[in-house]
């Protein structure tokens, strides 16, 4: 039997509610007691009974299908500095808690995989200064920690979907739905802006269902010539064969190969200037973040909550942290500090403009 906590932490996801739920019934039901930590590491570093609560079965009743995270997420700079994890170290030996399932992006589960390692010094610091009594040092010798994948931005290696992509996607794509209806009576052009960050996979996956003209994504930048002349040719050839309405898609995080962004601005400049096309910019900002998890997620974030309790119940806190993830339609563990540094490298690589290398990372590892 363990004491169970469970956190979610960086952006909110649809589905964080879902994977909250399932860790902590799934540990009730295996016979362990489950917390929830409010408020993401903020909670963990600030401690007490505000933030670390005992979660019951009926805590997350209804919780299945609510978007966002009902315990809270936070950007918390304290838990990037040794004090502020010696703190958190503190506040869960404090409430007993001798396990951890974190929910969230690749910081967040950077951060989870560094408190595991650096857990047995910060115990042996906290003993050595008699704020816990060498009965809890041994007690707490170590600490078992899991982490689950929470972001809408499908932008974590070693997994094929995150907690919270499909709900975003299906978001995004019932909004331009909405924008087809007016763009075709009116024969305008809509320039919609979609999350993501650095990764295109948001932008893509829409472009894709929901039939746009153009797409653009950080991954495949192209010189402001390039990019202008080969949107250009192709929205005007779809005009010339009697379509009404023309849909562009950027990725907040498109950029030209110069690496400057590429904004809905300068498309819609494009679009008005080169092709006469009465233009609009749609950003659809948090709305993308909204709503109830789509039926995917709920399903991907219970069976990895499952999985992760299941997890560190068989931990041994002396190996990497694992990460649960999802590869070909199957609940798999995965070392999160290989996800991570996986997840980096692509990042870099992408940074770098050099697409081979960020390809054959994602490739080798699909081969795998
Ligand atoms: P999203 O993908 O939605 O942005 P994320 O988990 O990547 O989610 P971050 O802001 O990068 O979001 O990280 C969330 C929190 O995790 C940070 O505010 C910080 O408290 C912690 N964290 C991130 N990186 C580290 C790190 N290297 N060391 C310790 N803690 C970290």
């Amino acid at each position: 039997q363990r004491n169970i906590a469970v956190m979610t932490s960086g952006g909110d996801a649809p589905g964080m509610n879902a994977n909250v739920r399932a860790v902590i019934r799934t540990a009730i039901f295996r016979g362990s007691r489950a917390f929830a930590i409010y408020e993401g590491y903020t909670g963990l570093v600030r401690g007490g009974p505000e933030y670390i609560r005992e979660m019951h079965w009926h805590d997350v009743r209804g919780w299945l299908a609510e978007g966002g995270t009902n315990i809270g997420t936070a950007r918390c700079k304290e838990f990037r500095e040794r004090a502020g994890r010696l703190q958190a170290c503190f506040n869960l030996i404090s409430a007993g808690i001798d396990a951890l399932v974190v929910c969230g992006g690749d910081g967040s589960l950077t951060g989870a995989d560094l408190f595991r390692a650096e857990w047995p010094s910060l115990v042996e610091e906290l003993a050595s200064s008699g704020k816990i009594s060498a009965d809890q040092a041994t007690q707490y010798a170590t600490l078992n920690i899991c982490g689950t994948v929470g972001s809408i931005d499908n932008d974590m290696a070693s997994t094929d979907a995150t907690i919270g992509a499909y709900s975003s996607l299906a978001r995004i794509c019932q909004a331009i739905d909405y924008i087809d209806a007016t763009a075709n009576s009116h024969q305008r052009a809509f320039v919609v802006e979609v999350m993501g960050r650095h990764c295109g996979w948001l932008a893509l996956m829409a472009g894709i269902a929901t039939n746009a003209d153009y797409i653009f994504i950080p991954e495949k930048p192209a010189s402001k010539k390039d990019w202008e002349d080969h949107m250009c040719g192709i929205v005007g050839k779809h005009r010339k064969r009697g379509k009404r309405k023309t849909i562009v898609i950027v990725a907040e995080g498109a950029i030209s190969n110069d690496l400057k962004p590429i904004t809905c601005k300068d498309v819609l400049k494009v679009l008005v200037d080169r092709l006469g096309l009465d233009t609009r910019i749609t950003t659809l900002g948090h709305v993308q973040r909204g709503g109830t998890a789509v039926a995917y997620d709920r399903i991907l974030a219970t069976r990895q909550g499952v999985a992760a309790v299941d997890a560190v119940l068989a931990g041994n806190a002396d190996t990497p942290s694992p990460m649960i993830a999802v590869a070909e339609n199957k609940i798999v563990s995965r070392p999160l500090v290989d996800a991570v540094r996986l997840t980096k490298q692509v990042a870099e690589a992408i940074e770098n403009r050099d697409f081979a290398k960020a390809i054959s990372l994602r490739d080798a590892e699909f081969n795998e």
